[in-house]
C-alpha cells in the first residue's frame, strides 16, 4: 500500500442541541452520531481503518496486511471535545476502528471538553491520545522558546495523564512552518498532522501528514470519494481559500472570515479555536 488518507473530525454530538452556546463556525465542524456511524460504515466497507501502530509501520516500510484494493483510512479528532470520546468512542469500538484524539492541554476540564479523568480512562486501543499543543495559539507566530514550551509541556502533561508516550501532534490552525516542524521533531514528536489536504505517501514523510476536514455538510458521497482517494474538489477549494490567506496574512484572513460570518467579537476566542478547522 503506497498511501493512506486521514480524516479530521472535531466532535461527534448526540444531536447537536447541547452545543447551542457555541459559534456556528465551531459547530460547523461537529457531526452527529448517526452521520459519524454512516461515515465509519462507509470507511469499513470500502476501505480499511488503520491505527497508529499501522501508520508507524507504514513509514517504516512495513507491509500492512490489507488487500491492495482497499484504501487505508485513519480517523482523527482535533481539540479535545468530550463528544469525540464519549459519543464517538463507542461507535469506533463497534466498528473495530481506532481514533486518534488530539488534545489542547489548556482546554482539559473546560466546558464541553475532556477531563483529566477521561484521559486516564480512555482505552488506547479505541482512542489514542496525541497533542494539539498547550494553548491552541498559532505556533508559527511564536518565538522558538514559546513553541518549544507549547509542544514539550503538552507532550509531558498528556504522557503523565495517559501513561504512554505521546508522539503525535496536530498543529492548531494548521499554522506550521519549517521552524515549527523542526522543534516538534526535536522535542520528540514522530508524527505531525497538518490541515493540508492530500493522500499521505512515504515521500512526504511522517512530519507532514495531510488530512481531510469533515464538516456537518460533508455528505456520505463525499466520504465515498475520499475512500476512493478522490480529493480533487477539496484540494481545489483549499487552493482558492489560500489566495486571500496569502494576501491578508493569517490574522487578516481570520478577521475577514469573522466579518463574513457576522460573528460578535465576544465569540472571538472560540472562532480562533476554530482556526484549526479551516486552516
Ligand atoms: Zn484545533
Amino acid at each position: 500500500m503506497n498511501s493512506f488518507i486521514t480524516l479530521m473530525y472535531h466532535n461527534v454530538t448526540p444531536n447537536g442541541a447541547e452545543y447551542s452556546d457555541l459559534s456556528p463556525s465551531v459547530t460547523a465542524y461537529f457531526v452527529d452520531q448517526r452521520t459519524f456511524s454512516a461515515h465509519l460504515l462507509e470507511v469499513c466497507q470500502r476501505g480499511h481503518c488503520v491505527d497508529t501502530k499501522a501508520i508507524a509501520g507504514f513509514y517504516q516500510q512495513k507491509s500492512v496486511n490489507v488487500p491492495d484494493v482497499l484504501t487505508l483510512v485513519q480517523v482523527t479528532f482535533d481539540d479535545g471535545w468530550a463528544g469525540s470520546y464519549e459519543t464517538a468512542g463507542p461507535i469506533l469500538e463497534t466498528h473495530g476502528c481506532q481514533g486518534l484524539l488530539f488534545v489542547t492541554t489548556d482546554l482539559i476540564g473546560s466546558r464541553h471538553c475532556v477531563s483529566l479523568n477521561d484521559l486516564k480512562r480512555i482505552d488506547p486501543v479505541v482512542m489514542t491520545i496525541g497533542s494539539h499543543a498547550k494553548t491552541h495559539r498559532f505556533l508559527n507566530r511564536m518565538s522558538e522558546s514559546e513553541i518549544r514550551e507549547e509542544l514539550s509541556f503538552s507532550k509531558s502533561h498528556l504522557e503523565d495523564a495517559v501513561g504512554y508516550e505521546v508522539d503525535t501532534l496536530s498543529i492548531p490552525g494548521g499554522a506550521i512552518d519549517e521552524r515549527v516542524r523542526k522543534i516538534a521533531s526535536d522535542v520528540g514528536y514522530r508524527f505531525v498532522y497538518t490541515s493540508e489536504t492530500y493522500a499521505n505517501t512515504r515521500h512526504r514523510g511522517s512530519l507532514n501528514i495531510g488530512r481531510i476536514a469533515i464538516k456537518n455538510t460533508t455528505t456520505i458521497d463525499d466520504v465515498r470519494r475520499y475512500v476512493k482517494g478522490d480529493l480533487r474538489k477539496e484540494r481545489l477549494r483549499r487552493g482558492l481559500l489560500s489566495i486571500p490567506k496569502r494576501l491578508l496574512g493569517q490574522h487578516g484572513y481570520h478577521a475577514l472570515r469573522r466579518r463574513v460570518l457576522r460573528e460578535a467579537e465576544s465569540q472571538e476566542e472560540m472562532v480562533d479555536l476554530s482556526g484549526a478547522q479551516v486552516s
